[in-house]
């Protein structure tokens, strides 16, 4: 193995500290309220984590647990009593919802000031605009492992595998701001392995277990792993071939232990980003 190896839990366990002195500075505790709509095991193992890393920085994190039946306008509602909280500085619906809830309307229905996710409407056009609000946490962290690792993304030719709102879109965007070069590739596009192979960087955000090969790989790129995947066997891959791509990259996110970690580091981050924000 040749690449260097992006340490994303030593990244993630420094913004974190960070976080905590910013929060610890302010005088005040920021205020996230997570609500988990049904009992998806998954989601609650996420919900979890989030409410255990937020009191960990000292945000005031709270968790309203809904059951699976709740009507739309029930969920509406508690949302616009959280939008009225001033004490709550963050809001963030876990997804998925369960299918009788309208996802675009609950999101939009969030106070974009405290839409730590960054998906509503509002932030999503902020950042598609050029001037990032509230940014989507997992291509934040992204971000963060690139600047961190010390990439070169003025003009670099950067790839990004993946076109969903919570993932590749943003991340082209965010890409796009730091001036790189931009290709979003998708499940329609045509000699995939021919693009992949042109990305000085290359962001794989698929759900696809181990689809990008060595041998699409540049020699030298800096491959990120965002995929998240759990085999027959119990084994946790990404959406690359760690093995086969370590040899030919330059740099590399594992998987666990790449951009997964990134991802909660950010939402605590964007949480007390939108406390100074609101508060002053
Ligand atoms: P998604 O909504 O399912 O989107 C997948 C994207 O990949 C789509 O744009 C799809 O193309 C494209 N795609 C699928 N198969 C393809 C193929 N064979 N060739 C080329 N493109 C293909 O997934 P997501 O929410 O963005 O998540 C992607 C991965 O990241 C998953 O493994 C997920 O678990 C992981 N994830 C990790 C974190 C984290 O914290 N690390 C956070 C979020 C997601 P079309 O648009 O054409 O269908």
């Amino acid at each position: 193995m040749t690449a260097q190896i992006i340490d994303g839990k030593a990244v993630a366990a420094d913004l974190r500290a960070t976080v905590a002195a910013r929060v610890a500075a302010l005088g005040y505790n920021p205020g996230l309220t997570v609500i988990l709509v049904g009992d998806d095991p998954a989601s609650a193992v996420y919900v979890r984590s989030k409410d255990r890393a937020a009191r960990e920085v000292g945000i005031d994190a709270h968790t309203i647990r809904l059951p699976a039946d709740t009507s739309q306008a029930g969920l509406l509602a508690e949302i616009d009593r959280l939008n009225g909280d001033p004490q709550v500085d963050g809001i963030l619906v876990q997804l998925p919802l369960p299918p009788h809830i309208d996802t675009i309307d609950v999101i939009g229905a969030i106070d974009p000031a405290k839409d730590v996710d960054g998906f509503h409407p509002l932030n999503v056009g902020a950042l598609a605009n050029g001037h990032p609000t509230l940014v989507p946490c997992t291509p934040s962290g992204v971000m963060q492992l690139l600047r961190r690792t010390g990439v070169t993304l003025t003009g670099a030719r950067a790839l990004v595998l993946g076109r969903s709102s919570i993932v590749g879109r943003p991340m082209a965007n965010l890409l796009l701001a730091a001036d790189a070069t931009i290709t979003v590739a998708h499940s329609r596009t045509r000699n995939l392995e021919a693009e992949c192979r042109r990305a000085e960087i290359l962001i794989a955000a698929t759900g696809r277990p181990e689809m990008v090969r060595g041998e699409w790989i540049a020699p030298g790129a800096t491959v990120i792993d965002v995929g998240i995947n759990r085999l027959p066997d119990g084994r946790l891959v990404g959406d690359v071939h760690y093995m086969e791509c370590a040899e030919r990259a330059g740099a590399i996110t594992p998987v666990p232990g790449g951009v997964g970690p990134m991802t909660i580091a950010c939402l605590l981050e964007n949480t007390v980003l939108a406390a100074v924000r609101r508060r002053g």
